[in-house]
């Protein structure tokens, strides 16, 4: 099997205005960058009839993944090559992991967007341009601190910190300002990866140029000595801020190996952050397309449940099919088995793990749509394991379920599949949801925390319960809950695979993200700026006097 860089390396790509002619985009909406990627000027005010939203989230993954992604573009190429007109949203990925962990965010195999080599790397700037922007606002707040300081903000409660999107530990705590008085004053502070800047979020929740400029405006940045709000719009900034980003909220449009469309816009990270594409790219691709399909980062506990129980209140629209993926070597990995084994036949370890995909379904079910599961084949599934977990699916579960094998055989692979959930899409069915937003902050994270994780209760550090209080006085209780947890396990503690029960979530501190509009907790040990693995990929690329790049997964 070759390599998924050699798999794109020898696509043969359609100019990307074939691929906007074919959806109707008018050509003057256009900003391309180069001859395979354009930013697509969309407005979502303009009239247009919204297609149907399928929505890709899985069981708990693997460190490698469960294939989501790869499962989303084999199922999109598969609505192609049934005719129909679907069009993807996608998250763009980070930096920081392409060099790390194995594995990119474009898919895999012959399931994947390209040019892959450009999406994992600077794309279009977006990510860069939110770092500059984010690290404009530190450096605006520091340098009022140093002229004078007439808002009287405290260097010790300032809460906007710096980022960068690469994974480096050391930048997790820093001390700043040292060198005298023409130095700047020294304060601790710290950095966090990009995905999990607020202006991530911002970006992927703002519904147009003006609305990101709003939300910008209200982002709270810290606190003065007399413990008040410092907001964004206290520093009279939030012009110069939405100028940097004036061409990073733009959605980037892309084709699949097989030609069909992908919107990759933003992207949080699903464990720190509300791990879902821009809603201005889902929209654009349920205006394009009589089918959008997207999906949302890491398993149903962490993606999806922010999906719809953030962005669908934004969105104005909830998914008409849900497509759990599930994969015989997570299941294993959840049931016990050893994950330098996986690729052994262990039918006992999948007998024991398939309480985690139960979950998954019984969580995502609670939303009222269709929940289907999709088997992601892996060449070192064996056929007992594949049929073991067909008829679990079918029979214990009772939901339907079909094995996808599209990262093999592209659309191809995915066509049984396609067809299930297009059916699905037909079936009336009313959204639920899972909380009222005016409900308290500790009722919200009790309804996700038992409806969702399947556990017993939360519980508050003492800075945690501060924060709800102060939250609770200023009034910003009405806002949803954005969960910053481990994706490993439904518990805050990684090593607590399967479906545990009777546990309790422990919430550290609770950040007050006021432009993009939700409360985030913190659990367990959960960290905002990675590291590097002892092996990281970047260690196995290279590229030669020709720009031919290797070692891209
Ligand atoms: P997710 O979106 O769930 O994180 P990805 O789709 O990015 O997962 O896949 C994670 C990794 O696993 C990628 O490197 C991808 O190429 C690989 N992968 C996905 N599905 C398969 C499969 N069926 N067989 C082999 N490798 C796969
Ligand atoms: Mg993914």
């Amino acid at each position: 099997m070759k390599s998924d860089v050699e798999i794109s390396q020898e696509a043969k790509m359609a100019p990307i205005t074939t691929v906007t002619n074919q959806l109707g985009i008018d050509p003057d909406d256009l900003e391309q960058y180069g001859k395979f990627k354009t930013k697509v000027n969309f407005d979502p005010t303009a009239s247009h009839q919204d297609g149907k939203l399928i929505l890709v989230t899985s069981i708990n993954p693997t460190a490698a993944g469960e294939g989501k992604t790869t499962v989303t573009i084999g199922l999109g190429d598969a609505f192609k090559e049934l005719h129909k007109n679907v069009v993807l949203a996608l998250r763009e990925p980070s930096l920081g992991p392409v060099m790390g962990m194995k594995g990119g965010a474009t898919g895999g195999g012959y399931a994947q967007v390209v040019p892959m080599e450009d999406i994992n790397l600077h794309f279009t700037g977006d990510f860069d341009a939110l770092t500059e922007a984010h690290n404009t606002l530190a450096a605006l707040i520091d340098n009022h601190i140093q002229h004078g300081n007439q808002l009287n903000i405290d260097p010790r409660q300032i809460v906007w910190k710096r980022v960068l999107d690469v994974n480096d530990r050391e930048l997790r705590q820093v001390v700043i300002g040292l060198g005298g008085r023409t130095s700047g004053v020294p304060r601790q502070d710290g950095f966090d990866i990009t995905v999990a800047s607020e202006l991530m979020a911002i970006l992927c929740l703002a519904t147009s140029l003006q609305d990101l400029k709003k939300r910008i405006s209200k982002i709270l940045i810290g606190y003065t000595y007399d413990r008040q709000p410092v907001y964004v719009s206290d520093l009279h900034v939030e012009g110069a801020l939405t100028l940097l980003l004036k061409d990073a909220v733009k959605p980037n449009l892309v084709q699949t190996l097989e030609q069909t469309p992908a919107f990759i816009h933003g992207g949080p990270f699903a464990n720190i952050a509300h791990g879902c594409n821009s809603i201005l790219a889902t929209k654009a691709a349920l205006a394009y397309g009589d089918y959008a399909i997207t999906e949302a980062g890491f398993g149903s506990d962490l993606g999806a449940e922010k999906f719809m129980d953030i962005v669908t209140p934004r969105l104005n629209k909830t998914p008409d099919c849900v497509v759990v993926v599930a994969t015989v070597r997570a299941l294993k990995l959840n049931g016990g088995a050893d994950k330098k084994e996986l690729n052994v036949e262990n039918l006992a370890a999948l007998k024991k793990g398939v309480v985690n995909l139960k979950r998954h379904v019984e969580g995502m079910q609670q939303y009222g749509k269709p929940v289907i599961v999709a088997i992601n084949k892996f060449a070192t599934d064996s056929d007992d394991e594949l049929s073991y977990l067909s008829n679990y699916v079918k029979n214990t579960l009772k939901v339907t379920g079909e094995i996808i094998n599209s990262w093999a055989q592209g659309g191809q692979g995915g066509l049984d599949l396609a067809k299930k959930v297009i059916a699905a899409c037909d079936t009336p069915a009313d959204f639920h949801r899972l909380y009222d937003e005016n409900a308290g902050v500790l009722e919200k994270m009790q309804a996700i925390v038992t409806r969702i994780y399947g556990g017993a209760n939360v519980e508050l550090s003492r800075k945690a319960k501060n924060q709800l209080k102060r939250i609770e006085k200023m009034g910003y209780d009405h806002l949803p809950v954005c969960m910053a947890k481990t994706q490993y396990s439904f518990t805050d503690n990684a090593k607590q695979l399967g479906a545990p029960e009777n546990f309790t979530i422990h919430v550290s501190d609770l950040q007050l993200k006021l432009g993009a509009g939700f409360i985030v907790a913190l659990t367990g040990k959960i960290l905002t700026m990675p590291g590097l693995p002892s092996h990281p990929a970047a260690l196995d690329m290279d590229i030669d006097e020709n720009g031919r790049i290797t070692g891209l997964f």
